[in-house]
């Protein structure tokens, strides 16, 4: 059993409009996939807290990470969905995970294997983008006590990848991936 923190982007900002409607929010879908994984966590035994406890509360890094650190976790995975900048080009797609330490490292592969063999199962289109260290110091790989990656799940900016973001189907396919990747990775710890 380890003690498992998960923190799903809470960047309410990252939207994709369609004809002036929101149809898709990074902040919201990833904290329903959150949701999905911390049960498949815990039906593998495990104490799962994540950074926040509702959808759409206003948060911060800062005030997440406290949060995290809080729980004494043994790791940590922030989930998120990745964008290309401006102009946006729809054709990018994909998967990311970022580490920034040997022992994120390690937590990364597991996670990002299971994940990329899962999505390409379901959606043989995906492209398996590496795992990697960020160009930006990312806050919250820096500020955590504890092993730790971040995962950018598909392209929300990819029309077709952003249908299988907002997919419930594709939610419980990529949180019991995320959460047998974490699971195997915990069977490493002494
Ligand atoms: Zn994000």
């Amino acid at each position: 059993m380890a003690i498992i923190v998960l923190n799903p982007s809470c960047q309410y900002g990252n939207v994709v409009l369609e004809a002036g409607h929101v149809v898709y929010n990074e902040g919201h879908n990833l904290f329903d996939i959150a949701l999905k994984t911390k049960e498949a966590l815990e039906n593998l035994g495990h104490e799962v807290y994540l950074t926040r406890s509702l959808r759409d509360e206003a948060s911060n890094l800062e005030t997440e990470m406290q949060k995290a650190n809080s729980f004494n976790p043994d790791l940590m995975v922030s989930l998120h969905s990745d964008a290309t900048g401006e102009p946006i080009n729809p054709s990018v797609g994909g998967t990311t995970t970022f580490f920034a330490s040997e022992a994120g490292y390690l937590l990364a592969e597991y996670v990002h294997h299971s994940l990329c063999r899962a999505i390409g199962n379901y959606y043989p289109k995906h492209t398996d983008r590496g795992i990697k260290t960020h160009w930006l110091k990312l806050y919250v790989l820096h500020n955590i006590n504890a092993p730790a990656c971040l995962t950018e799940i598909l392209f929300h900016t990819n029309p077709e990848e952003r249908k299988l973001l907002l997919n419930p189907l594709f939610h419980q396919i990529a949180a019991k991936a995320i959460a047998e990747g974490i699971d195997t990775y915990t069977k490493t710890l002494g």
